[in-house]
């Protein structure tokens, strides 16, 4: 229900194509927002409280180091009380949840686990009920497919090319997806770490019409499908998690010179933030994303400006609110509209693109690791929290493991993992033929108390 009602209240809304409609909705959920957040979200009550009334700018800043130090107190203490859990309960299921392998708290929210390509990794929570609503305004607004076209294909096909992991949250959307959208739509995820031969042959087989996936992954099947291996011809492709490269957009263009770009800016925090029009611009749900631009020290950045981040509020979750969050993505907000007629404003994101680190392999050859694959081996390890990784000097790359505590707990920490980091990075590198040549040094530490927040991938070579 909550599906249906909000794709037709969005349509209907943005029929009416104004700024001033989009924005009156927009106020309204922020003074829902805050309202829960003060009277039933114990991490929110004091900072809401803190701030002179109704100074939505005066609430200070939070982080996800912040909400994640004390989760308990970031769900709705009301909703809890109601589905017969504690903080406790909570807790339990936020120690627990990697070997249970179970996403849903209580069957009423669902747990998503950030990447971590900016570090320590955050738990999300979104009820179903949220869930619908994002579906709902996602399909309203990026269903520009033409309708004649769903009914003729119909179902239609779409594959989507992910990573294996219960706690994604785009999977878990994907697969909320599937089954609401199943009479139109038929969503089939395919694995990234799939062999190629298999992955060529089920998507051949699946004969896509739409095809989603990350910048990275997309490159990986334009590539196989300029080789002849792969033959489909999707006539649609979104791509999320960071922008497409120069490179990545000639190569995937001239693989699937039939297909339409869609990007789509989304977060564990808050989706969707953005989708791109006809015209490659992403349009900003301000309805949906609240986004204040900032320089580093937090002060308003103007329009057509990059920020350095920006602090995100979600105005459609009440069970985990998120409020004046520091999202670290630069945003540039412009003040002109776009020429496609749409009234929501563009906004264009930068730094969130993916690392690759150039090694040479035992032939010899020149090899690309991504972030993402060094991101799956830290996340298999499941006892790595906070990390960076480096790499000034050709085939070595170095690992900050950043323990909490003290000296002596990084010490201890050292004892008891050292071995199985190395030997997992170790069949990293074999498994990707360049074991010969590179090394990797893991080295342990505190967090700096005077940053909240570090890059996890830097890439520093001196140039050749
Ligand atoms: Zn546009």
């Amino acid at each position: 229900m909550a599906f249906i009602r909000t794709y037709l209240s969005t349509r209907l809304r943005d029929r009416r194509k104004t700024l001033e409609a989009i924005e009156k909705t927009a106020r309204s959920r922020l003074q829902h927002i805050l309202q829960v957040g003060q009277q039933e979200v114990p991490f929110h009550a004091t900072r809401i409280r803190k701030a002179a009334a109704s100074h939505f700018s005066e609430i200070e800043p939070t982080s996800k180091t912040k909400m994640m130090n004390r989760i308990t107190e970031t769900l709705n203490a009301r909703t809890l009380n109601q589905l017969g859990s504690s903080q406790h309960d909570v807790q339990s299921f936020v120690e627990h949840y990697h070997a249970t392998g179970n996403p849903w708290f209580r069957n009423h929210a669902l747990m998503a686990q950030t990447t971590g390509t900016s570090g320590r990794r955050g738990l999300f929570f979104r009820t179903r009920e949220e869930l619908a609503i994002q579906n709902g305004i996602s399909f309203a607004r990026s269903a520009k497919y033409p309708l004649s076209e769903y009914i003729r294909h119909m179902p239609v096909r779409r594959a989507v090319v992910v990573m294996a992991n219960p706690f994604s949250g785009s999977g878990q959307s994907n697969q909320y997806a599937a089954k609401q959208f199943r009479k139109v739509v038929h969503i089939k995820a395919f694995l990234v770490q799939s062999e190629t031969k298999e992955i060529v042959h089920d998507l051949n087989a699946f004969d896509p019409h739409h095809l989603g996936s990350f910048p990275l992954h997309l490159e990986r099947l334009a590539r196989l499908q300029l080789k002849g291996q792969l033959q489909i011809r999707p006539r649609i492709i979104r791509f999320g998690g960071s922008a497409l490269t120069p490179q990545q957009l000639d190569i995937i263009t001239e693989a699937f010179p039939q297909a339409v770009l869609k990007n789509i800016y989304a977060a564990s925090e808050c989706a969707p933030i953005a989708n791109s029009c006809t015209l490659g611009n992403l349009h900003w749900h301000k309805d949906v994303a609240m986004l204040e631009c900032v320089d580093k020290n937090g002060f308003p950045v103007p329009k057509d400006e990059f920020s350095h981040h920006v602090l995100l509020t979600n105005l459609v979750r009440t069970f985990q609110p998120i409020i004046r969050y520091k999202l670290m993505d630069s945003v540039n907000i412009h003040s002109a509209p776009c020429a496609c007629g749409s009234p929501f404003p563009v906004l264009e994101v930068k730094g969130r693109s993916n690392i690759s680190y150039p090694l040479i392999d035992n032939n010899g050859e020149r090899i690309e690791m991504s972030s993402i694959d060094i991101l799956k081996v830290i996340n298999e390890l499941r006892i790595i929290e906070d990390y960076q990784m480096n790499c000034t000097k050709q085939n070595r790359l170095s690992l900050e493991v950043i323990v909490k505590g003290g000296p002596q707990d990084a010490l201890q920490y050292k004892g008891r993992h050292h071995e199985n980091i190395l030997h997992a990075f170790q069949e990293h590198f074999v498994k990707n033929s360049c074991e010969q040549a590179t090394t990797i040094e893991v080295n342990y530490s505190n967090p700096d108390p005077k940053k909240e927040k570090h890059q996890a991938f830097l890439l520093n070579l001196p140039e050749a």
